[in-house]
């Protein structure tokens, strides 16, 4: 079985109590060695979090402003998990129609704006009306992995996913912007899976021509910043604590995941299959994935009647 890499709030929080426990010294020398000390023992995760969190050390008593934001910013869990591990059987009310997740069959992956119909300047002007783009050389911190520049394929991929989510939304979607003076950054890396990270996206070198991996991990993105509101709306709108949609064999999580990544799976799930194939939606079954189709249609977007073209 694959190893999720589970990023749980409380082992961090510990981690920093760890941190400050282990930092028995007064001086504020005494803490940055202990701060040092201290980081270089972590995963290189761990160690840009922990940096993320404290401005690389500077800071050995975090701002409220940045307590709060770990806190609430919680990040992709465990995306890439395989479809052994979907917990399907804790759910039984829908019919999934795909065992894995969205991002591995071809027409989710299409999503529903043909890709010839999206240039590469729409692509682009698309992506800046949301403060989003791609990283285009470097290294990533985390992994130590180079940065792959972008092909013009995958450029029109995005494009074409937040194109249709505008759509929908009757032009860019304010929860879906990233509000810096720097842009958002997808960056495509040579490992197997894709992760929303606090200031970045790592997107899977195996699915970066995917609409729905974009889609999957902006949910992500707009779940845990500007539209945290919008998915504590789902979850009531779902009525809360197991009443998932499972609009696909992924939308439950893992078989280890918490509750509350299990939320924040099929959310990502859910919210992907209404952008780019919404009759998952509708033809799973449950009354669920029924009020999430609604949820996407009536509340969420202003336009959401125009998922009528994707049907
Ligand atoms: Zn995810």
């Amino acid at each position: 079985m694959m190893m999720c890499m589970k990023k749980n709030l409380k082992t961090f929080m510990f981690s920093l109590l760890v941190l400050f426990v282990a930092s028995c010294e007064t001086t504020e020398t005494g803490l940055q060695d202990g701060y040092g000390g201290y980081v270089n023992t972590q995963s290189p995760e761990d160690q840009e979090r922990l940096n993320q969190f404290t401005n690389d050390g500077r800071d050995i008593i975090p701002s409220a402003e940045r307590i709060t934001a770990a806190a609430n910013d919680v990040g992709d869990i465990c995306y890439d998990c395989s479809a052994s591990d979907v917990a399907s059987t804790r759910n039984t009310s829908g019919r999934s129609t795909y065992p894995t997740a969205l991002k591995n069959y071809p027409n989710p992956s299409r999503g529903c704006i043909p890709l010839e119909d999206v240039s590469l300047s729409q692509a682009r002007a698309a992506m800046q009306s949301q403060n989003i783009t791609f990283a285009t050389s470097g290294t990533d911190a985390q992994t130590g992995l180079r940065i792959q520049a972008p092909s013009e394929q995958s450029e029109r991929t995005l494009g074409a996913a937040i194109l249709r989510v505008q759509q929908l939304n009757g032009g860019p979607m304010a929860a879906g912007r990233y509000d810096s003076s720097n842009p958002f950054q997808f960056r495509i890396l040579n490992r197997p899976y894709s992760r929303q990270e606090p200031d970045h996206i790592k997107i899977a070198h195996s699915h970066r021509n995917s609409v729905a991996q974009y889609v999957h991990e902006w949910a992500h993105f707009i779940a845990n910043k500007n539209g945290r509101q919008i998915y504590s709306q789902y979850q009531n709108r779902l009525g809360g604590g197991s009443n998932f949609c499972m609009v696909s064999g992924y939308a439950d999580g893992t078989s280890d995941s918490s509750h509350a990544s299990r939320w924040s799976e099929q959310f990502a799930e859910a919210f992907t299959a209404f952008v780019t194939e919404p009759s998952l939606l509708l033809n799973n079954g449950s009354a669920a994935c029924r009020n999430a189709y609604n949820f996407f249609k009536d509340e969420l977007f202003n336009d959401g009647d125009r998922v009528s073209e994707c049907l």
